[in-house]
């Protein structure tokens, strides 16, 4: 069993039920444990493009890491997302954060996400589900790494879960 934690972010068709799908999508991969606030984040890169809804994921799973990966990819293929503009509009982003202490460089998966840390949309709900996770490679926990983002971005809470 390992413990992983995703993030989801979605802004195109109706973003809560394409993040509520992906949820119940995964479940031939293990148990969601917990799930993060939704909150609505300004786009990051391509502006052009409406404010996405973020969350995380606490997944604990029997896959391997690319096992997972490549459901992760079935089901953003099944939600539709065409992959056109870098950072743009997407009926659905599941992106593997972190996999229990591990470090993963192995293409096409790396593990810690190598941006995660840059993204207020990723550490805040993240924050939400493991604070004092030390994020591997970095050495800071997730709640550190969240705080030293603290007014990067703007970002405002939408449901608290269950959403
Ligand atoms: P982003 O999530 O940065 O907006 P994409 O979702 O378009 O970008 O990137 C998808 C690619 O990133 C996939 O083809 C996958 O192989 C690669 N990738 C590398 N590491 C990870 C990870 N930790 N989680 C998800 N995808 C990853
Ligand atoms: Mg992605």
């Amino acid at each position: 069993m390992a413990e992983v934690f995703l993030g989801l972010g979605a802004n195109t068709g109706d973003p809560r039920a394409n993040l509520r799908r992906a949820l119940q999508l995964l479940a031939p991969a293990g148990d969601i444990v917990a799930v993060s606030s939704l909150w609505t984040t300004e786009p990051v890169g391509y502006l052009e493009q409406d404010w996405f809804l973020n969350a995380a994921a606490h997944l604990r799973t029997t896959h391997t890491p690319l096992q997972l990966l490549a459901l992760l990819q079935e089901i953003e293929h099944a939600l539709g997302r065409q992959r056109t503009i870098p950072n743009g509009p997407r009926t659905i982003d599941l992106d593997i954060l972190l996999w229990d202490d591990a470090v993963i460089a192995s293409p096409p998966l790396t593990v810690p996400h190598p941006r995660m840390h840059e993204r207020l949309f990723v550490m805040e709900p993240l924050c939400e589900l493991a604070p004092d996770t030390i994020v591997p490679l970095l050495g800071l926990t997730v709640a550190r790494l969240r705080d030293s983002l603290a007014g990067s971005m703007r970002i405002e809470l939408a449901a608290r879960a269950p959403w």
